[in-house]
């Protein structure tokens, strides 16, 4: 069965494919989204407790995500974001500590007192120190042992970023730290939209299907091929949709097994590492720490951070509950990525329940585990120069993923400013160049 092709299709609903989608229906270019899960939203998708919608993985919007913001505005939903300062906590063999201000940092004691100086000293003018730099060539650990000597590195940031990007932790380079040293502080303004991240999922949908656009849920590509006049999808049910262009976002791993073998020889060579993630989200009567985020570091624990949602949405936002993610970053073939969903929450209930003694297991309301196999792509030293090419040379396909947006921290505004990137060409070369029109 073949029917008739919509000039574009996109593959993937999570924020890369629906604002692509979005840009491109407001444009009155036919459009097609394609999405495997029968929910959209990808990464920033959600689950339902107590009649509320809850993201599977805690997401914030910061003040700079002038990308994001600006699609918000667009979809009449900027003045929803709810803005709240926030703090950092410190989890240190077990015990807990204050991450914000200088007092904090000079009574931080798993640091010498010489150390917690430099530390403050050094994190002071981080940003300043690597501007100029070479950053993209430099080894995290390189850069960061040398500024804030090697104890600093071994007891502190090295377990931090090596809970976020494992065994090499070290390698990545400094250039991302950077970066995301410009978007985050310990103390920051933090942003949450009302009604969640499904309100703006929604949206976008929404605003996709009144300009014309199609989303389709339940409908994974299976395969995917490169023609004389475009690309043909063959889709889960046997259907073949042929088009002009595809716009793929999902991650190039995964891209590579739709790929048939003429196409595949055109994707990127480099086989980019990726980290995935476990989360356990905690629904509890009573708030844990207060901050939103806190490390946990050398706590007998098998996650290795802590954030505390409802510090940023309020408690309400979550039928009354208190909403704290614990997590770990891992490969999607490591142990703990394969182990029983039932099994981790167990044991992740109880560890937190020791780490926080004043918690009774009836404050604990419910848990539920979510995973994601392709959350961070690891990046080799020099990457802004072997980042793979937007669109695959000879092909009608153009790739918008999260390996794309290097240096740029992987997050809904990188994912949009990525995208307005990417239809900005594809409008230029089919030639529409109509305004986009506000959400009414
Ligand atoms: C724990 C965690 C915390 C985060 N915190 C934040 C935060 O605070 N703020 C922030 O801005 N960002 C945050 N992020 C990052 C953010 O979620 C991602 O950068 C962003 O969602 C990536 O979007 P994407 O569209 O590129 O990919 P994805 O969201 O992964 O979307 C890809 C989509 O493709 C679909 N797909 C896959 N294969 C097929 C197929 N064969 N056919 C059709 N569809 C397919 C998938 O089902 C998925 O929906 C966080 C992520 C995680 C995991």
């Amino acid at each position: 069965m073949t029917t008739s092709p919509p000039q574009v299709a996109v593959i993937g609903g999570g924020i890369c494919g629906l604002a692509a989608a979005h840009r491109l229906a407001r444009h009155g270019v036919p459009v097609t989204l394609l999405e495997a899960s029968d929910q959209l939203g990808g990464l920033g998708t959600f689950f339902s407790h107590r009649d509320q919608w809850v993201e599977r993985f805690y997401h914030c919007v910061m003040p700079t995500d002038d990308e994001l913001l600006g699609l918000l505005d667009e979809l009449g939903m900027k003045n929803s974001v709810r803005w709240c300062k926030t703090t950092m906590g410190m989890i240190v063999d077990g015990r807990r500590h204050r991450f914000n201000s200088a007092v904090d940092l000079l009574r931080f004691t798993p640091l010498p007192f010489h150390d917690r100086v430099r530390f403050g000293a050094v994190s002071l003018l981080l940003r300043r120190l690597g501007r100029g730099r070479d950053l993209d060539t430099l080894r995290t650990e390189d850069w960061l042992r040398g500024l804030y000597g090697s104890r600093v590195w071994e007891e502190l940031l090295g377990p931090m970023f090596g809970s976020k990007f494992g065994s090499s932790f070290g390698d990545v380079p400094a250039l991302y730290l950077w970066q995301r040293l410009g978007r985050e502080r310990n103390v920051a303004t933090r942003g949450y939209p009302e009604g969640g991240y499904k309100a703006i999922i929604d949206a976008l949908r929404t605003s996709i299907e009144e300009a014309g656009g199609t989303v389709r849920t339940s409908t994974p590509v299976r395969s995917l091929r490169s023609t004389a006049t475009g690309s043909s999808l063959t889709l889960a049910d046997g259907e073949v949709l042929d088009v002009q262009k595809v716009i793929s976002t999902v991650p190039i791993p995964l891209l590579r097994q739709l790929a048939d073998a003429g196409l595949a020889a055109l994707l990127p060579s480099l086989e980019l590492p990726y980290q995935g993630v476990v989360t356990g989200a905690f629904f509890l009567r009573r708030p844990l720490t207060g901050h939103y985020w806190t490390p946990v570091l050398r706590s007998n624990t098998g996650f290795d951070g802590i954030v505390e949602m409802s510090a940023l949405s309020g408690a309400e936002a979550h039928g009354g509950s208190h909403l704290v993610y614990v997590m770990r970053y891992t490969e999607h073939t490591s142990r703990l990525y394969r182990g029983d969903d039932d099994e981790i929450s167990a044991r992740w209930t109880t560890q937190l329940l020791d780490l926080f003694p004043e918690l009774e297991p009836g404050d604990v309301e419910e848990v539920r585990v979510f995973k994601a196999p392709f959350v961070e792509p690891i990046h080799p030293l020099g990457y802004l120069a072997r980042r793979p090419p937007v669109a695959v040379a000879g092909t009608g396909l153009l790739l918008a993923t999260t390996a794309h947006v290097y240096p740029d921290v992987t997050s809904w505004n990188s994912s949009v400013k990525l995208v307005n990137s990417v239809t900005r060409g594809v409008l230029e070369e089919i030639g529409r160049h109509e305004v986009a029109e506000p959400v009414p």
